[in-house]
């Protein structure tokens, strides 16, 4: 899968290597083996709920979820989810950012696996975790396609399972 990973040198700011997704995304057979890889790799964990990250995190949560048998539930920008939300801030590998889930969209209890396409520094998992808790969800994983080892994403969620499909 790496194969169809492109790194974009100084996107979106000087000094970060972007990994664009989107010709893994674009090739079908690239597509369905990271869509059935992920399912594979999480299943064990049980999830009634695959909660998705804005916006490339929805690309891989709603299949894997479907693939389960599970739930999905976005987590968003600001300002996007139209009923009462909760709300968290973190810190970016660049810049801010303020995230959004809807209140009723986790049970007490139930068992969450938390999906994005990418951890780098850990911040955008730790604020949806800490999401999925303030509502009394079980974080039973987190899961991503890609993982930038060297951030040290893992960090940032201690005592969480941290699955990747692929490490640079
Ligand atoms: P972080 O909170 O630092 O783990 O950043 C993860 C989020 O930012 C994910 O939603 C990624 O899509 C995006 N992101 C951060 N760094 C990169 C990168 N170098 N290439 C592509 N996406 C990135």
């Amino acid at each position: 899968m790496k194969e169809y990973i492109r790194d974009v040198p100084d996107f979106p700011i000087p000094g970060i290597v972007f990994k664009d997704i989107t010709p893994l995304l674009q090739h079908p057979a690239a597509f369905k083996q990271a869509v059935e890889q992920l399912a594979d790799r999480v299943r064990d964990r049980r999830p009634q709920i695959v909660v998705g990250i804005e916006s490339r995190g929805f690309i891989f949560a709603a299949p894997v979820a479907y693939l389960l048998g599970a739930g999905f539930v976005p987590v968003r920008k600001l300002g996007k989810l139209p009923a009462e939300t909760v709300t968290v801030e973190y810190a970016l590998e660049y810049g801010v950012n303020t995230v959004e889930m809807h209140v009723d969209a986790i049970a007490p209890g139930q068992r969450v696996l938390v999906m994005d396409d990418l951890l780098a520094t850990g911040g955008t998992a730790a604020g949806t975790i800490e999401l999925v808790e303030q509502l009394g969800g079980q974080v039973v994983g987190a899961a991503f396609l890609v993982e930038l080892t060297a951030l040290k994403g893992r960090k940032r969620i201690p005592g969480h399972e941290v699955i990747s499909l692929i490490q640079y």
